[in-house]
């Protein structure tokens, strides 16, 4: 098997958890009187959530500009509005900026442990905006050799494009990177680059990631 030099890692919930967004449904039920149990807020909230990430979503260009974002993920919360009138729009403002969003307990140790193994690093999000402030804000700019977003090269995952741009930056041939992410259809575009592909399960919450899978395959395939 050829060594792993590049480990490209998509950012949301990968990398990064979203803020409880079941909270602020139950939040902002209160706020406008109307009472939320958090189960129901939880099933509101993985509804949108699940619906955001199939293929007639994803296929909407929402991540080329802040204006697209904004207007397709808009739209789909809005639908909760039937539920609670005036969540769509409060839920975009407190759930989608990635300012809110934090690293999972393993994503700095992961990272880490990656350029102590000389392993390039990659971010490849499909995303409106430069995500390096957010990785700064949380000491984790250091270990991240490049930031590759869908807005700034025109194309999103699953697109090919976005994976060989993102090699080439950090100067990997594909069949050396490693894609890492949670949606296989999104993500999993980059074996259809050539690269190889680790799909990491569904995970809730704000705990351990289980991101060691990453650096047992790197392990792995150097090896052999
Ligand atoms: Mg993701």
């Amino acid at each position: 098997m050829t060594p792993i030099h590049g480990v490209l890692f998509d950012w949301g919930d990968t990398l990064f958890a979203p803020p409880d967004a079941a909270k602020v449904i139950a939040d902002v039920a209160g706020e406008r009187g109307f009472a939320v149990s958090s189960e129901r807020a939880r099933a509101i909230w993985e509804e949108l959530w699940a619906l955001g990430k199939t293929p007639a979503e994803l296929a909407k260009g929402r991540d080329l500009s802040a204006e697209a974002h904004r207007t397709v993920w808009t739209s789909l919360f809005r639908t909760a509005d039937a539920h609670i009138p005036g969540i769509g729009r409060a839920l975009y403002e407190r759930v989608m900026d990635p300012v809110a969003w934090l690293p999972y307990p393993d994503t700095a140790p992961t990272l880490k442990a990656l350029r102590d193994r000389r392993v390039k690093v990659a971010i490849v999000s499909n995303v409106p905006r430069d995500l390096s402030d957010v990785f700064r804000g949380h000491g984790l700019a250091g270990y991240v050799d490049a930031f590759v977003h869908s807005f700034q090269v025109g194309a999103e995952k699953p697109d090919p494009r976005i994976f060989l741009a993102a090699c080439e930056r950090i100067g990997t041939a594909p069949a050396a990177t490693l894609m890492v992410g949670d949606h296989a259809i999104a993500d999993g575009g980059a074996t259809a680059a050539g690269l190889r592909f680790l799909l990491l399960p569904p995970h809730e919450g704000h705990g351990v990631r289980g991101l060691d899978r990453v650096l047992a395959v790197v392990d792995a395939a150097a090896a052999v």
